[in-house]
């Protein structure tokens, strides 16, 4: 790939590292806790801000609020603020769609909410990485693609969304309508950290169990009680046997809360529990042993278990079109000097839900760095621009028809 076509745009993000680090920086200040609905607002706002140069037709969307099952077995309902869908182009042949969240998984009580330098080139910091450092580099990627001859020639559609830390339940349906209208997605979550982009990923989903029993004096009349705790704890521990049965496919049972006073039968346990996947098959087989289960301990006299929740994450599998898409990616990286390898993970994001759309992703375009969801969390400065040129250097090929669009699904129009 000759690069001359492109070294004036290459230039110019290499030129934006300081502006890119002021950005990231200054988006990581603010606290943008899933649910942090202010927080979430704030950085909307200062990304609209960012993206102006942009001249994109800009949409703020309000999302159905967050269902939580809570502690005493009750439906909730959480808001978790608004989306960011930014269009532009939409009349072009080719368009793709730009997915980034605006959440992180720090709430306002997290101790880690300040930037601290570990080195020249490291910079700590809350979300730095995960995923402030990524939507900066997205919104300097299409800046770089707008500056350039090729503009013209590539439609996209971005999507800000709140929720991708609780697995995006309520934008959801607004991801799998906008890759509906896309040929391909890109997603702008961390690099592994080794450096390498994710392949395959593991589906997932996270299930609420609500176990109620019957309360009784634990002195008086033990007999008549009916202990949710001991249920649940039953259920669980058939639920956790199914780990090795089936490959691929792990449960996690995580949190339990239950019980009270120490003289009274606990009529109330509530657990949550996580599941991975290979393939979309695991789902239906996950649901078969969970029914299964269920129904053994419903058959006990006095006992109710309910279960909530279900899969929000299918399995992203490799398809040809895919395979087409990362041989691109290769080449714009080797162009760049950039080295592009790829390993599966058993985590996910919403290049899951966007892959499931039957189009092409790669989802770990974002910053480089380490440590992220814990308060070890930093980020490769220098990666900021070598990343966003590498994703300019994709916008370019793409827009001047690089990639064998045999192999992408047809727009419905
Ligand atoms: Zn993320």
């Amino acid at each position: 790939m000759n690069l001359s076509a492109y070294q004036d745009e290459l230039d110019w993000i290499a030129s934006q590292q300081q502006a890119m680090l002021n950005a990231t920086s200054e988006l990581a200040l603010i606290n943008s806790g899933t649910l942090n609905v202010d927080g979430i607002d704030r950085v909307g706002e200062r990304l609209l801000q960012y993206c102006a140069p942009l001249e994109a037709e800009q949409k703020r969307i309000d999302l159905p609020p967050l269902e939580e099952i809570d502690e005493r077995g009750e439906l909730r309902n959480r808001p978790v603020g608004r989306a960011i869908r930014l269009r532009k182009n939409p009349q072009a042949e080719r368009q793709i769609l730009l997915c980034g969240h605006l959440d992180t998984v720090f709430s306002p009580e997290d101790p880690f909410q300040n930037l601290n330098w570990l080195n020249a080139n490291r910079l700590g910091g809350p979300g730095v990485t995960d995923m402030k450092g990524g939507l900066v580099i997205m919104i300097h990627a299409l800046m770089a693609l707008e500056r350039s001859v090729y503009a013209r020639e590539l439609g996209w559609t971005v999507i800000f969304n709140p929720d991708e830390e609780v697995g995006s339940p309520c934008s959801d349906i607004l991801i799998t309508e906008a890759a509906h209208q896309a040929q391909l997605g890109l997603v702008f979550e961390p690099a592994l950290p080794d450096g390498s982009f994710a392949g395959e990923r593991k589906g997932s989903g996270n299930f609420t169990l609500v176990m109620r029993g019957r309360a009784a004096h634990a002195g008086r009349d033990i007999g008549s009680g009916r202990n949710a705790v001991r249920a649940l704890c039953d259920f669980i521990s058939a639920l956790d046997n199914l780990n090795g049965q089936r490959e691929g496919v792990t449960i996690n049972p995580a949190r339990f809360h239950g019980g009270g006073p120490l003289n009274q039968v606990p009529d109330l346990a509530v657990a949550r529990f996580n599941v991975r996947t290979r393939k979309r098959e695991d789902e239906h087989w996950i649901q078969q042993q969970l029914n299964l289960l269920s129904a053994k301990i419903n058959e006990r006299n006095g006992l109710s278990l309910h279960i909530h929740g279900g899969f929000t994450r299918p399995p992203k599998q490799l398809t040809p079109a895919a395979h087409e898409l990362s041989a691109l990616l290769a080449e714009c990286g080797s162009a760049l000097d950039i080295p592009v390898r790829w390993t599966a993970t058993g985590g996910c994001c919403d290049g899951n839900n966007i892959a499931a759309q039957g189009i092409p992703v790669i989802d770990t375009l974002g910053a480089e760095g380490g440590g992220i969801h814990s308060s070890e969390e930093f980020l490769i400065v220098d990666s900021l621009s070598r990343r966003a040129q590498l994703t300019a250097l994709l916008l370019f090929s793409l827009a001047r028809g690089q990639l064998d669009y045999q192999l992408w699904p047809q727009l419905n129009r």
